[in-house]
């Protein structure tokens, strides 16, 4: 049998676990993570992957806007906040982030993703009004805001609790929240690397009060640091032990850690091979998350083309301007896009069949307007 010869001994009960639909433990996890077998890890998370979604790859059209790089957090791992030697400082008014939305009105975007630094000084007012400027320039998008750290700080300034928070925030225009902030479920990291900002006992409250209040989520796991397997095999299962609880999450994204311009610069760079366990392992142990993704601008198109056979079935968007991992340029120019046509491409090429979705993985049919550039 072909699954005897790819996974050997050591992964044919993972296998028979897999096929069966038994939820895999700790062991398993720490197994997947340790084999050399990578082939093997992607060939169960293949499994999996289309059991649940066949040969489809979704991708959404959205742009993301980082509204202010202060920050109070000063997390080691980050080179995105603005400091001596690094990038400028810059809070976005409503006024300018509406004239960023203006850029790309021409493009049928479904989703705006913004997040931020823990800027001590903005009153509730400007998050309200941020949200209030997004849906007066594109009133029908989904809007996707600020990780559970920044509604800690929300809520602060706010001077009410996290659950009000968010129903005054969902009132003003907030559709869903996105998944950092954690970074990844382990005291001695949260000590080491960020700890001025909430951990993981907090980070959870947030999640469950976005969920008693009809938020989704997304959720991440940031690895290639110094975390060692163990802790990714615990994140892993107490993410899923919190869907079982709240089943608001919508998809996980693992993303690499990039050192540069960092605290931690010694480390290494990611590695695909890394790039791709995590992806496989992630898709093996969350049997409860819809969705795993490929984020190509931290992986690349050509990682991302791979780990849609190794448990990913999201490439993400086509993302204008993200700022939180590239600092060579002005902020404001820092264009990453990949067109709808580049992002088909990429996922045709991989052998998949590209799907435009929108944030709850609703598929988008094509306008009437846009030209059916490849058939599938
Ligand atoms: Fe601030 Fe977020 Fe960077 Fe931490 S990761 S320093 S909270 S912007």
């Amino acid at each position: 049998m072909i699954a005897e010869r790819i996974l050997g001994d050591e992964l044919m009960p993972i296998y028979e676990k897999v096929t069966a639909g038994v939820r895999l433990d700790e062991a398993d996890g720490r197994l997947l993570y340790k084999t050399p077998n990578l082939t093997g890890v992607g060939y169960l998370a293949n499994i999996v992957r289309e059991r649940l979604h066949g040969d489809r790859a979704y991708y959404v059209r959205n742009q993301h806007i980082n509204y202010t790089n202060l920050c109070n957090k000063l997390c080691k791992f980050c080179s995105f906040y603005a400091k001596k030697g690094g990038p400028a400082p810059y809070t976005l008014t409503p006024e300018q982030v509406k004239q960023r939305l203006r850029q790309y009105l021409h493009v049928p975007i479904t989703e705006v993703h913004i997040v931020g630094g823990i800027h001590p000084k903005l009153p509730f007012q400007y998050y309200l009004d941020l949200l209030h400027a997004v849906k007066e320039v594109r009133p029908g998008v989904h809007i996707k805001a600020f990780t559970a750290v920044e509604i800690v700080q929300i809520a602060e300034v706010a001077g009410m609790g996290y659950e009000d928070t968010l129903r005054a925030l969902k009132q003003a225009g907030l559709d869903s929240l996105p998944g950092g902030g954690l970074e990844i479920f382990s005291e001695r990291i949260h000590q080491e690397l960020f700890p001025r900002k909430i951990g993981g006992e907090e980070w959870s409250e947030v999640a469950r009060a976005a969920a008693r209040v009809g938020l989704s989520q997304y959720a991440t796991m940031l690895y290639g640091h110094i975390e060692s397997i163990e802790e990714r095999v615990e994140h892993l299962l107490r993410l899923r032990e919190l869907q079982d609880e709240t089943g608001h999450f919508l998809a996980l994204t693992p993303l690499s850690f990039h050192p540069e311009g960092t605290e931690l610069e010694h480390l290494s760079h990611p590695s695909g091979y890394d790039d791709l366990r995590n992806i496989a392992v992630s898709r093996l142990m969350l049997d409860n998350f819809p969705h795993i993704k490929s984020f190509w601008v931290m992986n690349t198109p050509a990682v991302t083309q791979v780990a849609l056979w190794y448990g990913a079935d999201d490439v993400d968007g086509t993302v204008h301007e993200y700022e939180i991992t590239y600092q060579d340029e002005a902020p404001g120019e820092r264009h990453q896009v990949l067109t709808r046509q580049q992002m088909i491409e990429m996922i045709l090429e991989a052998g998949r069949v590209p799907v435009e979705r929108d944030s709850h993985y609703n598929e988008v049919p094509p306008r009437p307007e846009e030209k059916v550039l490849v058939t599938v």
